[in-house]
């Protein structure tokens, strides 16, 4: 059967589908870009495709969903109630996993940084993209 959508379209939607191109991911992206700091996204050469790399800055930064990465201590991160087995293992797989592509990446030199959905939200935004860029500065 054919698809309903030609290939640019459905390969823009399955990117949305995929968690591509979020909003906090966009909302990180444009705030460095103002700020004069240049990028690459999703480099799928290095341990865990991070969402920004900074090569000038040996830094990548990743911009994780509180959910699925299991922030802990968060407001937005919470337990569903059905299938907590399923959840509860599902969600320490890929903890686990961004564990060792943290552990990876640091051996092979990289400034590792993570930025997570709640630290976006509005309050809270700016003083976490300031910190942000602070951090990749600094280290530099
Ligand atoms: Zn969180």
């Amino acid at each position: 059967m054919a698809d309903i959508f030609d290939k640019q379209k459905r390969s823009k939607i399955m990117g949305l589908i995929r968690g591509r191109n979020t909003k906090p991911e966009i909302l990180v992206r444009k705030f460095l870009f103002a700020n004069g700091l240049r990028f690459r996204l999703h480099n799928k050469n290095l341990a865990g495709s991070p969402d920004i790399v900074l090569k000038k800055f040996n830094t990548v930064v990743f911009i994780n969903g509180c959910f699925w990465h299991g922030h802990q201590d968060c407001s937005i991160f919470k337990m569903p109630k059905t299938n907590k087995k399923f959840w509860n293992a599902k969600i320490q797989r890929n903890k686990e996993r961004d564990k060792r592509t943290i552990d990876q990446l640091e051996a092979e030199g990289w400034n590792v940084l993570t930025v997570w959905e709640c630290q976006l939200k509005t309050k809270v935004r700016l003083e976490t993209l300031e910190k942000l860029i602070d951090n990749i500065l600094n280290k530099y």
